[in-house]
This record gives structure tokens, C-alpha cells and sequence, in this order.
């Protein structure tokens, strides 16, 4: 796999609008609402979130949709 190579693309289809892998099927999902008291710190941990899964998420293991 290609760890390097890969980016976190918004992608907006007809089924599914949000962030994904540019190299497999894996997308993020957002686990339960917003955590923040403020909008500016949800929208940091939600990138902080979004970050940290992208990081950690192996690419070959993710089945490919199309
Ligand atoms: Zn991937």
C-alpha cells in the first residue's frame, strides 16, 4: 500500500456526501453529535476526528465500491 499517496477528498455523490480516501472505499462517518461548546471547538474536534481516522485506517482493508 501506498500510505503517501492517499488524501482526504470531500466527496459529493447521489448516495453519499462527505469526507473519503482518495485510495479505497473508506469514508468518515461522524460517530454520535458534535462534541464542543462552541461551534469553533466542534468543528476542531470534528477535524480532529475526521484526522485521526483517516490516519489510522488501512487502505487494503478497506473493500473497494466501485
Ligand atoms: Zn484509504
Amino acid at each position: 500500500m501506498d500510505a503517501k499517496r492517499r488524501k482526504l477528498a470531500w466527496v459529493a455523490r447521489q448516495n453519499f456526501q462527505g469526507w473519503a480516501c482518495t485510495e479505497c472505499a473508506w469514508v468518515f462517518s461522524v460517530s454520535g453529535p458534535p462534541v464542543g461548546k462552541s461551534l469553533e471547538e466542534m468543528k476542531r474536534n470534528y477535524e480532529q476526528q475526521r484526522d485521526k481516522e483517516f490516519t489510522s485506517h488501512i487502505c487494503t482493508q478497506q473493500p473497494r465500491a466501485e
